[in-house]
C-alpha cells in the first residue's frame, strides 16, 4: 500500500509538472501573439423562439495559434483570466465584434463576455466604453455578459464598473446562471437586465424532473424580477417543447446553431430578415 501510495505520488508530481510547464508555454505565446491576426470571434444566436427570430448572437473567442495549433476557449480563456492577460485582449476581441456588428440588420445586437479583469478596473472598462463609442454603434445593441465569479473578484469595483457601463445604454446579462455560488443574494445588487441559464440544467431536462423544477423557478423568479431570461445549451427539439411549456421564450444553443464564422452570420441572418 505504501508503495503505491508514493508512485502515485510520483505521477502525481510529474502529471502537475507538466500542467504547469504547459500553462507556461500557453502563457507565453499568448503574450507574444499577434492579436489582430490569430484571434477572431465566432457568433451563435440568442433566438426568440416563439418567431423563430434572432434577438442576438453571442460573441465566442476562437484562437488559432501559429505555435500552438488551434487552442480552445476553454483552455485560453482560462489562462488568459490567470494571467490577467485577458484585459489585454478583451478590447481587440470588442473591437472585431463592433466591426461584424456593422454589416447585421439594426435589429440585431451583440452579446460579448467580459472577464473578472475587465471589470475590477475603472480604466479598463473606460477604455471599453471608449471603443464602443468610436465604433458608432449603438449602445442598445450591445450587451455585456458577465459571471458571478468575475464580480466576486472584487463586487465593489465590478459594481462601480457595471454602472459606468450601463450609463452608456448597454444591457447587463448575468452567464452561468445556477453555477456561482451566491446567485439570489447578488442579484438584487446588480443592474441586471437578464440571467443566462446554464446548459448544464437544460443536458437532462427531459429525464431529471429537478433540472425542470430549477429551470422553471428560474423562470419565474426573472419574470418577478422584471429580467429577461435566456436558456443556453439547447440541443434538440424536446428540450425547446419542454423549455416553451415552461414559459422560455429565448433560447440559444446548437438546436438553432453552433457558433457561426462571421462569414456566415449574414445568410443565417438573412433568411429571417428582409435583408
Ligand atoms: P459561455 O460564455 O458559457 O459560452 C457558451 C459556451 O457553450 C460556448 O462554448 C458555446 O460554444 C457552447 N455552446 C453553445 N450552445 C451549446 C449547445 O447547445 N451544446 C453544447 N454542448 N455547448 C454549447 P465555447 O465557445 O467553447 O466557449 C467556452 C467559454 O469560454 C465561454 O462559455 C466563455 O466563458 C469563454 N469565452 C469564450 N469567448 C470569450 C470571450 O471573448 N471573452 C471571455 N471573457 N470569455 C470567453
Ligand atoms: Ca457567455
Ligand atoms: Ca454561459
Ligand atoms: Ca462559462
Amino acid at each position: 500500500a505504501k508503495r503505491t501510495g508514493r508512485m502515485k505520488t510520483v505521477v502525481f508530481s510529474d502529471e502537475h509538472e507538466k500542467d504547469v510547464r504547459e500553462a507556461a508555454l500557453m502563457e507565453r505565446t499568448l503574450r507574444e501573439a499577434d492579436l489582430e491576426a490569430e484571434f477572431f470571434l465566432t457568433f451563435q444566436p440568442i433566438v426568440d423562439s416563439h418567431e423563430d427570430r434572432t434577438l442576438l448572437l453571442e460573441c465566442l473567442a476562437r484562437w488559432q495559434s501559429p505555435v500552438l495549433g488551434f487552442v480552445s476557449p476553454g483552455k485560453f480563456i482560462v489562462a488568459a483570466e490567470q494571467s490577467g492577460f485577458i484585459s489585454t485582449l478583451t478590447p481587440v476581441l470588442l473591437k472585431k465584434a463592433l466591426d461584424a456588428i456593422r454589416q447585421w440588420p439594426e435589429e440585431v445586437g451583440i452579446s460579448f463576455n467580459l472577464s473578472g479583469h475587465d471589470i475590477v478596473s475603472a480604466e479598463k472598462v473606460l477604455g471599453l466604453i471608449a471603443i464602443l463609442m468610436k465604433s458608432g454603434v449603438s449602445p442598445s445593441r450591445v450587451e455585456f455578459e458577465v459571471t458571478e465569479t468575475a464580480l466576486m473578484m472584487n463586487l465593489d469595483e465590478a459594481l462601480a464598473n457595471i454602472h459606468r457601463l450601463k450609463a452608456t445604454g448597454v444591457r447587463i446579462s448575468l452567464d452561468d446562471f445556477g453555477t456561482g455560488y451566491s446567485s439570489l443574494s447578488q442579484i438584487q445588487k446588480l443592474p441586471l437586465d437578464k440571467i443566462k441559464v446554464d446548459g448544464s440544467f437544460v443536458r437532462d431536462l427531459e429525464t431529471n424532473d429537478a433540472s425542470r423544477k430549477i429551470v422553471s423557478s428560474v423562470t419565474a423568479l426573472s419574470r418577478d424580477l422584471s429580467l429577461s431570461c435566456v436558456v443556453e445549451g439547447v440541443e434538440t427539439r424536446e428540450q425547446l417543447d419542454i423549455l416553451q411549456d415552461i414559459g422560455c421564450r429565448l433560447i440559444q444553443g446548437y438546436f438553432y446553431s453552433k457558433p457561426m464564422k462571421e462569414a456566415d452570420v449574414s445568410a443565417f441572418l438573412a433568411e429571417q430578415y428582409a435583408i
